[in-house]
This record gives structure tokens, sequence and C-alpha cells, in this order.
């Protein structure tokens, strides 16, 4: 399932949820309860980025040999 970004409108706080990918719920801010805005979807495979860069493949010129691949 994919990992989904929420940031507060108030608060700027984020977290990171796993939706399903109908019904995405409604979050709400830990800190203040607002609703959060969902800023960014990236697949789960992606959270164990280690690149030092904060990069991802799609900048990568070596795509053939990117241990993110
Ligand atoms: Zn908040």
């Amino acid at each position: 399932m994919p990992l989904y970004e929420y940031r507060c409108p108030d608060c700027r706080k984020v977290e990171e949820y796993i939706d399903p990918v109908e019904h995405a719920p409604v979050h709400r801010c830990g800190k203040c309860g607002r609703e959060m805005d969902r800023i960014l979807s990236v697949f789960s495979t992606a959270s164990k980025s280690s690149s030092p860069d904060g990069g991802d493949c799609g900048s990568c010129e070596n795509s053939g040999s990117c241990p993110l691949s």
C-alpha cells in the first residue's frame, strides 16, 4: 500500500500514513486536531531510501546499478 505524507495547515506538523488506495481516511493533527492535507505520496519501498542527498532514482545517472532501484 502507498505511503502518504500529510501536513497540518496550522502547525506544519508532518506525519506519514499508509492508506488504502481507495477511501483514504481523514487524518487529523495529533497536536491541534486540524484536518491534515496530503502533500505527497511515495511508495513504501522509497521510505527505506538511504541516499545521502535525499534524492531518488528519477535523477540517478546510473539507474542500472543504482542500489535504490
Ligand atoms: Zn496541527
